[in-house]
């Protein structure tokens, strides 16, 4: 087996489901000829961060370091790297690597790759043999191909959502079409649904936010929806019915989708973004009567990202962050359970640093 050299880097993870985050050491490699180290600034904290590090989807390998919401600086490349050089910015998502070669990844759609793409966390290492650590860590080392170019006229730190929530949002619009004529709802607004939001307006459609929570309703105007409902309120819903063309349902705990599914025009489609831990049942007349189809979209390829940033880069949309310390992650995520952040936590991995240093 070939020897890979490896460094040191501090990070943050969790040893089992129930145990808190906190400061732990991993490997990274020295960067192969095709690879690139990025210093990793900022990461932002996805809900499937949450999932993974309590081992809701059951498939957590310890020790678990999340993020996958990546900026920073490139600090080191290999020898034929020519996409990237020392100083540049760039970002990692929510894959390192994949086949390349079956049907869907010479297609774009490294994410439904036959043989499993390689999640940025909590996927088997190839090079090293462990499982792969995500951003919430010094730095990391990736593939050039899996590597992202960052728009220079956006603020970083609001750039970190944009690589899971923000092509998680894209990917579903763009494929069924959405744009201008069209009503689109968007349930849940958190850190992908207030991307869709964004991302939905900036292509035409008119939109529609259906919330839990009445102290969202002013945030979800200023970010763009047309018209906000709140889901809880029977009469609210009851205006929909059988009026919107495409859904996006980015909610993150178990709720009634059928209740949703009604809302739908005749040939319309409700997309599942949202991972629950546990199943949602959907009644066969939810569906029948109207000719509806209920979907499900994960991420998106390598390409449509880099197509997603340079889109944001275009229309001047970022994620609205809160910034926390590395040492605030476990607050962070039990907030995140009560639907209680405005819109997305990106962590200043500098925070990191300063701790080792102080302790
Ligand atoms: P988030 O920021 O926590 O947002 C989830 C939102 O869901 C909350 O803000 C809340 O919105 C709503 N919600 C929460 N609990 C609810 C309940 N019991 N009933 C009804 N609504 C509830 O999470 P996120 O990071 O956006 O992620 C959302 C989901 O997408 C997670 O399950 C995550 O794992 C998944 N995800 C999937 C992909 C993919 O590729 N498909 C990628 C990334 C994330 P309101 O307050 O407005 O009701
Ligand atoms: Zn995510
Ligand atoms: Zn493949």
């Amino acid at each position: 087996m070939e020897v890979i050299e490896v460094k040191e880097v501090k990070a943050f993870g969790t040893q089992a489901a129930e145990a808190p985050l906190e400061e732990v050491n991993i490997n990274r490699r020295n960067p192969t000829p095709h690879d690139v180290e990025i210093e990793i600034l900022y990461c932002g904290v996805c809900h499937s961060d949450l999932h993974t590090a309590r081992n809701e989807w059951h498939g957590t390998i310890y020790p678990c370091v999340p993020g996958h919401e990546i900026v920073g600086k490139v600090v080191r490349v290999g020898e034929h790297v020519s996409k990237f050089k020392t100083g540049d910015l760039a970002a990692v998502g929510c894959m390192v690597d994949s086949c390349r070669e079956c049907e869907y990844c010479r297609e774009d759609l490294e994410q439904y790759c036959a043989k499993g793409n390689i999640q940025t966390y909590n996927s088997p290492d190839k090079h090293l043999g462990t499982q792969t650590y995500g951003g919430y860590s010094e730095s990391i080392v990736v593939d050039e191909s899996f590597v992202l170019r960052v728009p220079e006229n956006l603020d970083l730190a609001a750039v970190a959502p944009l690589l899971c929530a923000g092509i998680t949002t894209y990917s579903p619009l763009k494929h069924w079409h959405v744009g201008p004529g069209q009503k689109v709802g968007v349930v849940g607004l958190g850190g992908l649904g207030h991307m869709a939001v964004k991302i939905a307006k900036a292509m035409g459609a008119e939109v529609i936010v259906f919330t839990t929570s009445p102290s969202k309703v002013e945030d979800a105007k200023r970010l763009g929806a047309d018209e906000v409902v709140l889901s809880r309120d029977e009469e609210q819903m009851k205006r929909y019915a059988g009026k919107l063309h495409f859904i996006l349902d980015a909610v993150s705990a178990e709720h009634d989708i059928n209740t949703y599914l009604n809302l739908l025009r005749i040939d319309g489609s409700l997309v599942l973004v949202g991972a629950p831990e546990q199943p949602l049942p959907v009644a066969a007349f939810s569906l029948i009567p109207s000719r509806r189809s209920f979907a499900g979209s994960m991420i998106g390829g390598i390409a449509e990202t880099q197509e997603m940033l340079d889109f944001c880069g275009k229309h001047n949309i970022v994620s609205d962050i809160e910034m926390i310390n590395i040492q605030q992650i476990n607050e962070a995520y039990d907030r995140l359970l009560k639907g209680d952040v405005k819109y997305r936590f990106v962590i200043d991995m500098a925070s990191l640093k300063k701790a080792s240093v102080e302790v």
